[in-house]
């Protein structure tokens, strides 16, 4: 598994992250927090086609 990296700009908010990656995609990626070192499935895409997803425990979203 690939380690992710932090979204940039950071987002507040798990409900902020879902407003900025509002589509919903199951694109099977996973990567390794940055943070936790848990997995964080990638499950959201921006409108530049950036994938992200939201480590709870982090409170931080993650992206490769
Ligand atoms: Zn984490």
């Amino acid at each position: 598994m690939k380690p992710g990296q932090w979204l940039q700009p950071r987002h507040g908010s798990q409900e902020a992250f879902e407003k900025d990656y509002p589509k919903i995609e199951a694109t099977g990626v996973d990567v390794i927090c940055p943070g936790c070192k848990e997995t964080v499935h990638l499950t959201r895409r921006g409108p530049t086609g950036k994938i992200g997803g939201w480590c709870k425990r982090c409170n931080r979203g993650a992206g490769v």
